[in-house]
């Protein structure tokens, strides 16, 4: 709630930054600046703890780079406009492309850093206003695969378990999650159920990454080389007849015909490939399956490949074989990324999915919609993001309206998403600072900052919270969900509401898992979806008693086989890039390089080189190496470092000044269309200037 300390304002909301969803006293005192924050105490999910990102990332809010005024690009300057005519103007110009091309000569997307209530609006303004399903956000960039996977093998793609269910556990497999720098408040509950309770703690991860120091098995495979590593897990599991055979017959469906695709798994084989010794392959194995409580954790290390889902569907094999799923201390928990990505997807912006992961290819579904929005909607899937710099190269796509993300650091290969970017016709951005996407732009809408929002985030455990504003905004900036209305408005669809309570009453009434949740209920304590009515509590743990959302209530086995990555290093790029986050930064860096205590922390990229491949190159620490991919080069300083394995190379992706996404390939996933950000082939020499 509100409250008093020092003549400071103080506000109970929750973290913008990460998935975690922290709740977070912010205090702001009288010139209306944010000063400090501090961890609300006993409450669930982070119980008073904090990361540094919660602690001084709020920062940027006070930032004197924020935008203030609308702006129109005239002969390549901004210009200040007052609001009408940035509204008219962006009206104007995507009427006339819809007009000229068609609704799907234009993309929109939403933001994972805004609310469920903006995120609401913006799929139902790009479905209903625009007439598209081209609405996708970067969701796609980093957890597609588990929509996709986690809803094949299990039904519901998101995580299973609440995170205070890590000390119901015996077993942490983390694989591909470098859980301290990505998601500090459950790397600390990881390493507390490690020190109080005696848990045992298995790391897989192609860095040494901190989270790994403290394991008591880790196994450092090749990036890319997972299903292998995986399967082989699981031939072990069955091989030792560690299986659990009652939870496969019950509730399963799909073992036979993994048993007959893991003939064709040759452990030898598996262990060359991966780089990972037999018997520690074994021994993880072994533990995971005789827990007794086994819970899995992974992150971007496992989707973030062209066989993101194949690699999601192994992780379900492993915890399905073993049953340990659906129950206290047990289950899949992929780590979502940004303070709201579980919510924007859950709101529908996602090309094929309503709110709720309601298809818009199922008839009934679409006629709901139809009948709700009073408006006729589009049949077909749109496409993703990940689709649109080609598209947009090759002239399908004409015009861009960006809520909120900076696609020009984030997209693979971000050279050609330049060039693609530069052939639109119309670019319209919201943001609150003038980011890399939005100094490309036609017109820059100045938004409120997450800090000085209402509405609603949902985090990683699917817990809804309430977020409050801890400052006064500006006047001359709106929230994003007005200024979409105003275009709606303007483009001849009324979308009035009358406040952020109003969009979310009418969320939950064409959403079933969301149905019980209103702010009434909320301002008393979070809730966990699904929940279908007022009277129900919310759902802590997912598929209990093998309980699975699938049209035959058995969850599914999958026969996966490995493929290696896109690209593999030959002798022209002969190591493996592979690309993560780092505890002080956040994504393209538009927050937190502009709070001076995290960028002091880190103020330049760095690469990571293995000690034996930096004697090999001929660098040492600190000095300026170039890396070049298939798609362009960067120089940046050298990092010699234990961290990555032999023949891995690793940098952070969250510098636009040295974009490690110069290098990156769009290899997608067939499915999911999740780009390989974890693997493609690069040569590193050290840089001579000339
Ligand atoms: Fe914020 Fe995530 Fe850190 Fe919690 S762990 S304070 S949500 S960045």
């Amino acid at each position: 709630g509100k409250g008093k300390i020092f003549n400071l304002e103080k506000t109970d909301t929750v973290c913008a930054y990460c998935g975690v969803g922290c709740n977070i006293s912010l205090y702001t005192d009288k010139k209306n600046k944010i000063i400090m924050a501090r961890a609300v105490e006993n409450k669930e999910p982070n119980k008073g703890r904090l990361c540094v990102k919660g602690r001084y990332g709020f920062e940027y809010t006070n930032s004197s780079e924020r935008i203030l005024q609308p702006l129109i690009k005239v002969n390549g300057n901004f210009r200040e406009v007052i609001w009408e005519e940035a509204l008219d103007y962006t009206t104007n110009k995507l009427l006339e492309i819809k007009e000229k091309y068609g609704p799907d000569a234009i993309g929109v997307l939403g933001s994972a850093r805004c609310t469920n209530e903006d995120n609401y609006l913006i799929q139902k303004f790009a479905r209903a206003v625009i007439g598209t399903n081209n609405i996708d956000h970067c969701a796609r960039l980093c957890h597609s695969s588990t929509v996709v996977g986690l809803g094949k093998a299990l039904g519901t793609g998101a995580a299973t378990n609440p995170i205070s269910d890590i000390m119901n556990s015996n077993v942490m497999f983390v694989i591909g999650s470098n859980t301290t720098e990505s998601h500090p408040v459950i790397a600390q509950f990881i390493k507390e159920n490690k020190k109080k309770r005696g848990a045992k703690l298995i790391v897989c991860d192609p860095r040494s990454t901190d989270i790994a120091r403290y394991a008591d098995i880790f196994i450092q495979h090749y990036p890319g080389t997972d299903v292998l590593l995986l399967n082989a897990m699981a031939k072990i599991i069955i091989e030792k007849d560690l299986i659990n055979k009652d939870f496969i017959d019950k509730y399963t469906e799909g073992f036979q015909e993994l048993l007959k695709t893991l003939e064709n798994c040759n452990l030898d084989d598996a262990s060359k490939i991966t780089g990972v010794s037999k018997s520690l392959i074994e021994d993880a194995a072994i533990n995971y399956a005789k827990g007794p409580n086994s819970i899995i954790f992974y992150t971007m290390g496992i989707t973030q490949h062209h066989v993101g889902v194949s690699n999601v569907l192994s992780i379900a094999n492993l915890a399905l074989i073993t049953g340990h799923i659906g129950k206290p201390g047990n289950g899949i928990n992929p780590l979502r990324g940004q303070a709201n990505v579980q919510g924007a997807c859950d709101v529908g912006v996602l090309p094929d999915v309503y709110t709720g992961y309601q298809k818009v290819t199922d008839e009934s579904v679409r006629r709901k919609f139809e009948e709700h929005w009073k408006v006729k909607l589009p049949k077909n899937i749109g496409f993703a993001v990940s689709q649109f710099s080609d598209l947009i190269f090759k002239g399908k796509i004409k015009a861009l309206y960006i809520m909120g993300e900076n696609p020009l650091v984030t997209e693979p290969d971000v050279k050609h998403a330049k060039e693609s970017f530069e052939k639109l016709e119309f670019l319209a951005v919201q943001d609150i600072f003038l980011s890399e996407t939005a100094q490309m732009a036609d017109v820059v809408f100045p938004a409120k900052a997450a800090y000085e929002k209402f509405g609603t985030f949902t985090n990683t455990e699917r817990r809804v919270q309430l977020i409050k504003p801890a400052k006064n905004p500006s006047s001359s900036v709106k929230d994003d969900w007005k200024i979409i209305c105003e275009i709606a408005k303007r483009a001849g669809y009324p979308m009035d509401y009358k406040g952020e309570e109003e969009i979310w009453e009418e969320i939950r009434n064409v959403t079933p898992s969301l149905k019980g949740i209103s702010y009434k209920r909320l301002e008393e304590n979070s809730i966990q979806w699904p929940c279908p009515e007022e009277e129900h509590p919310g759902t802590q743990i997912l598929h209990l008693n093998g309980n699975f959302k699938r049209p035959n209530k058995k969850a599914l086995i999958s026969s996966v086989t490995f493929q290696p990555p896109s690209e593999i290093p030959d002798m022209n790029f002969p190591y493996i890039l592979t690309t993560g986050r780092i505890l002080y930064h956040y994504h393209s860096r538009n927050e937190t390089r502009r709070v001076k205590v995290l960028e002091e922390f880190v103020p330049e990229n760095f690469v990571e080189i293995n000690p034996e491949d930096a004697k090999e190159i001929g660098v040492k620490e600190k000095d300026l190496v170039k890396i070049k991919t298939r798609r362009g080069e960067i120089v940046v300083r050298a990092k010699i470092s234990a961290k990555p394995k032999k023949g891995v190379i690793f940098l952070s992706f969250h510098f636009s000044e040295t974009n490690a996404n110069i290098l990156t390939i769009n290899a997608l996933d067939p499915e999911a269309k999740i780009p390989e950000y974890k693997a493609c082939a690069c040569a590193v020499e050290k840089f001579m200037p000339t």
